[in-house]
């Protein structure tokens, strides 16, 4: 299969091309040339795992690797899950159910896409015989979850800026207390935008772009929104038949990326009744689905810290399919809200999107509510998704973190502080962080010192 970009303006790539160039050159996303339809392999999808399901369904797309090859590539990616089922579904209550996310080594959902994009890159070195250095910029959970996908893998070396004293001890320990050689948790002074800004400067250097083969780790990249259509289907396959065709999935939103996938597996034919995106007081997704326009506005940082952004970096995808594919007018959507804001659609199908949006201050009380109905507790981003449960339909509220990374709010929410045993492993191991000024010249020469291949 061929991919091409949002914006028309790239050639078509292969699959692996398409993942080892994140953002097309023309500025847009990647995409499927066309949409397969899965409808009629349903039946036979029941009964596999979820390795099985997702080698099934990635060979559709990545025909450019061998078959033998991709089913051992997506085997070894859910091999560090601890549940069994890698993705359970949980039943709440009549009609309510809750699709656990959290389950991989990071405990949050990035994980499921991050792994299996881990193991692609290192797949890719092996058969070009290349180095890659992977570098990124976090204020949280992406930064840990694209560690863990390439911890330990030769030929790689991944750099995760985050600032310094700003994310949680628990985040960094997870980035910073892996021992992994090609590591590194470079813990800058700043702020994340302060980060970010540095970051972009030194992919803005073509020359030592390509001296390093640097690469990006960020939430548009064509494999990572493939990887999670996989659990929507695992979990459609899950439920009692006659449940499946009134569902809806509720799902705790920031970059449109979890949510997006969703709608993907809609468009390749299973029946899917709609999806409910949840956000927090960021809530430019709940402004658009609410009244169709799409307005940027200021970041109020909020206890659901993975949510927190100013414009949704994977909604151009959904601009696309709403534009009516065509690249000319994607354009012309991305440049009028690039010079003023803004951008007015017209209406949504609202039998497909619905939308809610959670303030800070009922974060601790939904969470408090959501124990005492189901004795279930949802970390503060799913909390997010529990504010308003659709009474005519199935709802599955996808549960994207697990509620151990969060201790101090569910803490003051229910009393309780909950632990999980790798969290607690890693408060004895010694974190090692380098420190670095948030500018380009020392980034810079920090990745010159450490990178792998050059
Ligand atoms: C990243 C993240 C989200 C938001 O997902 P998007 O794909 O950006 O919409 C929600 N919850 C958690 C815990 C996350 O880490």
């Amino acid at each position: 299969m061929r991919f091409l970009s949002t914006r028309g303006q790239t050639p078509s790539l292969g699959f692996s091309d398409a993942v080892a160039t994140g953002l097309a050159p023309d500025g847009g996303l990647f995409l499927p040339e066309s949409l397969p339809d899965f409808s009629g392999k349903l039946s036979a999808f029941e009964r596999l795992s979820y390795p099985e399901l997702c080698f099934e369904f990635m060979r559709v797309f990545a025909t450019d690797i061998p078959p033998d090859t991709l089913r051992q590539i997506v085997a070894a990616s859910y091999t560090k899950f601890s549940d069994p089922a890698i993705a359970p579904l949980k039943p709440l209550a009549k009609n309510l159910y809750v699709l656990e996310l959290f389950h991989g080594p990071t405990l949050a959902f990035k994980d499921f896409a991050l792994q299996l994009l881990g193991n692609l890159y290192a797949h890719q070195c092996r058969v070009r015989r290349e180095t890659i250095n992977v570098l990124g910029a976090t204020s949280g959970d992406t930064g840990a979850a694209a560690i863990h996908g390439l911890i330990g893998r030769p030929g790689t070396a991944i750099f995760i800026l985050y600032p310094d004293g700003r994310v949680s001890p628990l985040q960094e320990r997870q980035m910073a207390c892996t021992g992994a050689e090609n590591v590194f948790a470079l813990a800058v002074d700043g702020t994340f935008d302060d980060a970010q800004a540095a970051l972009k400067e030194v992919f803005g250097d073509q020359g030592f772009r390509t001296q390093h083969r640097l690469s990006a780790v960020n939430s548009i990249n064509l494999a990572r929104v493939l990887a999670q259509c996989v659990y929507y289907l695992h979990a459609w396959l899950r439920l009692p038949a006659a449940e499946r065709g009134n569902v809806e999935f509720v799902v705790p939103t920031g970059n449109f990326g979890n949510v997006l996938a969703g709608w993907m597996l809609q468009k390749m034919g299973v029946p899917i009744r709609g999806f409910r995106v949840a956000t927090n007081q960021n809530d430019i997704l709940y402004r658009l689905f609410t009244t169709g326009e799409y307005r940027v506005g200021a970041v109020h940082p909020s206890l659901a810290p993975s949510m927190d952004i100013q414009v949704a970096s994977n909604f151009e995808r959904f601009i696309y399919f709403a534009v009516g594919r065509e690249p000319a007018r994607v354009r012309q959507v991305m440049d009028t809200f690039k010079q003023t804001g803004a951008y007015t659609f017209e209406r949504f199908n609202r039998d497909t999107f619905t939308s809610t949006r959670c303030s800070d201050g009922e974060i601790p009380g939904i969470i408090q509510r959501v124990h005492a109905a189901y004795g279930y507790v949802a970390d503060p981003h799913t909390a997010c998704a529990f504010k308003e449960i659709a009474p005519d339909r199935v709802s599955v509220v996808l549960s994207t973190a697990s509620p151990a990374k969060f201790p101090d709010t569910i803490r003051s929410a229910i009393g309780v502080e909950p632990t999980h045993p790798s969290l607690e492993a890693l408060k004895s191991k010694p974190i090692v962080k380098h420190k670095l000024q948030a500018t380009p010249a020392a980034i810079r020469a920090f990745i010159h010192a450490h990178a792998v291949g050059a």
